[in-house]
């Protein structure tokens, strides 16, 4: 009998399609039992996998793994030198949370620019007539956009602000330059030169050795004064006490953050401190929508890798296959 581990809250629809065969065994876990996580590894064939990181003892453990069937696109919570290793192919949801993402940027670029926050408390605490004493807020349209990352999120993040009359600019150094251009938006594959230009930036990579702190001090001097900043790609894109500083100094008007170096992270996080910043419990793919959507992929990606059929345009170590 195919054992599937489900590891922390699905929508029901994965359990619906996986209990479609009368031969399922699926094994709940809650976040916090990790132990009971590795025992149960020991058998599974499968595990639908949220947050928490598989290190390389998990993935060994797993002797009879036929797929970790990521519940979101970002894979940096798994060990892939161990899952390669053990030839274990790592599936994710493919496009089923771009547009929820992008969505989140385009919240988080508004909320920042009109200081949604900071607003919101000033008419709780009474403050009406002081917060109306001067222009806090500034606009999107005509302003210089530095999308970072032209894939499956950037891709639909850049016609959505050109749409509100923004500059879209893309830095994507590792595709033809002619498919940013196609777009309609403008190639600008040196990042720190288009730093210097840019009024808003919104990043939309994958966290690797070369992304990682990608967004430092020296990046953020590079842009223009007054700059936002939209994180919805990794925490560890970007250098948070750096950011902060920015923050403090002025340098940069506002951020908007819905991912976080450490997560949870903890109170005494920089970012905190500050009334220009918008913050998210990294809830880019966590619609109603994209929940539903994202269960259905993972236990779609988990019948077809039982089945030796597993699609290898939703695996990101197809070599394995
Ligand atoms: P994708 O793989 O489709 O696109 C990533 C793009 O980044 C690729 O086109 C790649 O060429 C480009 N890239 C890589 N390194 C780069 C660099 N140094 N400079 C510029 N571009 C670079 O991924 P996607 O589906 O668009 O997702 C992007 C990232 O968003 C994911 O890796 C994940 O970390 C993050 N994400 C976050 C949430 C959330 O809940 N906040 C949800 C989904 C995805």
């Amino acid at each position: 009998m195919p054992k599937v581990i489900i590891h922390d809250a699905v929508d029901p629809a994965a359990l619906d399609l996986l209990n479609s065969r009368p031969d399922m065994q699926i094994v709940t876990i809650e976040r916090e039992e990790r132990t009971r996580l590795r025992a149960e590894l020991a058998d599974a064939n499968s595990i639908i996998l949220r947050y928490l990181p598989l290190d390389g003892n998990d993935i060994r453990a797993a002797r009879n793994m036929k797929v970790i069937s990521r519940h979101g696109v970002g894979y940096d919570n798994v060990d892939m030198i161990a899952a390669n290793e053990s030839a274990i192919p790592v599936a994710t949801i493919g496009d089923a949370n771009s547009l929820t993402v992008a969505e989140l940027a385009l919240y988080l670029m508004l909320a920042a620019a009109k200081q949604g926050l900071g607003y919101d408390k000033s008419v709780r605490a009474g403050d009406w007539w002081q917060a109306r004493e001067e222009p806090r807020t500034i606009e999107l349209f005509e302003k210089t956009l530095l999308v970072v990352g032209f894939g499956r999120i950037g891709k639909l993040v850049a016609p959505r602000c050109q749409a509100f009359g923004m500059n879209v600019t893309v830095c994507d150094p590792y595709i033809p330059q002619d498919l940013i251009s196609d777009a309609g938006f403008t190639p600008a594959p040196d990042f720190a030169a288009a730093l210097s230009q840019t009024d808003i930036i919104t990043l939309h990579t994958p966290l690797n050795d070369e992304t990682r702190h990608m967004i430092d001090a020296a990046a953020l001097a590079r842009m223009k004064a007054g700059a936002l900043l939209v994180n919805t790609s990794r925490g560890p894109v970007v250098d948070s006490q750096a950011l902060s500083d920015a923050l403090a100094s002025g340098h940069i008007y506002a951020a908007g953050v819905d991912v976080f170096e450490e997560e949870p992270p903890p109170t005494s996080n920089p970012l905190f401190s500050h009334d220009n910043t918008i913050l998210t419990p990294h809830i880019g793919g966590l619609t109603r929508e994209c929940f539903h959507r994202s269960a259905i992929r993972c236990a779609q990606n988990t019948l077809d890798a039982l089945d030796g059929k597993l699609d290898p345009a939703f695996v990101v170590n197809p070599e394995v296959l």
